[in-house]
């Protein structure tokens, strides 16, 4: 049986072609999958019965499956959702009210982690007529675990148990929209049509670029217009820097880019991002040159993560600026969140903001992401899930970087 979630928008054609169906059909299917999002092929009712029958007969929808479902005070939502083999991921709902609710919170000077990507950071609404000043974004997990073994990351510490497929990553997606319309959501456009999620963030468990094809084919559905209709610069893919893969994904379905830097030194950053041995600052620096090329945007975000004493001081953030003199970009500093066991501490708050100072004046927009749900471990770097069967935790130079369907 196929599992309908599975198939970008390609894939559902052919589907459809090979059946002698008129490619109208499969436009057809995708919207009542992604954007009525019914888990019945019986409930296609402007499908002719006995398509819908065959349909029955050799394809199926698995949506994903929900194991927990938590709110933080913020409003901030994470879903628990099971991956089989006592395996479980998570998606983060992260709301954008306001901005009375945006002067709130410890970083009330701060920008969200969104406006690091929006595009103007002068106004870090959208202007989009459909959303107005609101977005709801959704955290997209790529993989069960990660390889790649950050050290500051409570993903990596949990080790790598395998890759999603691409309808449990667009299944996520699916879920966020079906659950926030049932719940009556009060966004004001979803009163107008659209879906609730307006934003993706591909920052969830694991590496996206190291599940390349299945990561791939989601991102062509959240953008096809019988499906999310998203554009390019309100997706959001986060990666540690595989080179290669930055490189195909400039070339097969280039969104917006933010690049996990962390460091400005490869010394320092061989210590806390262990890909950059296989990968080091200049090969990654000129990737992300290259891709901007081809980028949504005229910038690539970097994310840096504020660790007390290791990264935060001004002589860092000047070999920063050093570093960054050639490539267009904003960056994103992230205060460090805690998670049990880490012997990492964040940096103090005029530690970062004093490291704001010296970026902004060194000419490089900086931005400090407001933490969000970190009362239900749903903020960067806590999301746990839960992965089992950690054997190919660990897998050293065997990264991997290619997808199995
Ligand atoms: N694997 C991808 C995307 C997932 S992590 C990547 O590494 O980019 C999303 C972001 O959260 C990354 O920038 C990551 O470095 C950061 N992060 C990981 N652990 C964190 C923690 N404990 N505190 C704050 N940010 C963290
Ligand atoms: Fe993996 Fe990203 Fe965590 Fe590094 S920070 S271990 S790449 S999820």
């Amino acid at each position: 049986m196929i599992n309908l979630l599975d198939l970008d928008p390609k894939a559902l054609a052919t589907f459809f072609a090979e059946r002698g169906e008129k490619p109208y059909r499969a436009r057809q299917v995708s919207r009542w999958l992604h954007q009525r999002f019914v888990d019945d092929v019986g409930a296609m009712s402007d499908l002719a019965r006995p398509l819908r029958e065959r349909l029955g007969a050799e394809a199926e929808i698995i949506a994903p499956t929900v194991i927990r479902d938590t709110t933080a005070s913020d409003g901030t939502r994470k879903w628990l959702i099971d991956v089989g083999s006592a395996n479980a991921i998570e998606a983060v709902y992260i709301p954008e009210g306001d901005s009375e609710e945006r002067s709130r919170g410890p970083f009330a000077d701060a920008t969200s982690e969104l406006d690091a990507t929006a595009p103007n950071a002068a106004a870090p609404f959208s202007s989009d007529a459909s959303t107005g000043r609101y977005r709801g974004t959704l955290c997209v997990s790529s993989q069960a675990g990660c390889a790649l073994d950050c050290a500051f990351c409570s993903t990596g510490k949990q080790g790598f148990n395998r890759n999603l497929s691409s309808g449990e990553i667009i299944g996520q997606l699916w879920h966020a929209n079906r659950a926030l319309i049932a719940d009556g959501v009060a966004a004001p456009w979803v009163a107008a049509g659209h879906a609730p999620i307006t934003n993706v963030v591909m920052m969830g468990m694991g590496e996206p670029l190291a599940n390349f094809d299945n990561v791939v084919a989601a991102l062509k559905l959240m953008l096809d217009d019988n499906a999310y209709g998203l554009s390019r610069r309100r997706v959001t893919l986060s990666t540690s820097g595989l080179v290669p893969m930055i490189d195909r994904l400039r070339d097969e379905c280039p969104v917006a880019l933010a690049v996990s830097l962390h460091a400005p030194t490869d010394a320092l950053r061989d210590r806390l991002v262990p890909i950059n041995r296989q990968h080091p600052l200049d090969d990654l620096l000129a990737a992300c040159r290259r891709y901007l090329d081809k980028a949504p945007r005229d910038f690539i975000t970097f994310e840096y993560v504020m660790l007390d004493g290791l990264n935060d001081d001004t002589v860092t953030a000047r070999q920063l600026l050093a570093l960054l003199r050639d490539t267009s970009c904003k960056i994103n500093l992230i205060p460090f969140n805690p998670f049990p066991g880490t012997e990492f501490r964040t940096s103090p708050r005029e530690r970062i903001l004093a490291f704001q100072r010296t970026l902004t004046a060194g000419g490089i927009v900086t931005t400090i992401r407001k933490t969000r749900g970190d009362d239900i471990d749903a903020a960067c770097g806590q999301l746990a899930g839960r992965v089992q069967d950690r054997t190919k935790r660990k897998l050293g130079s065997r990264i991997p970087v290619v997808a199995t369907r």
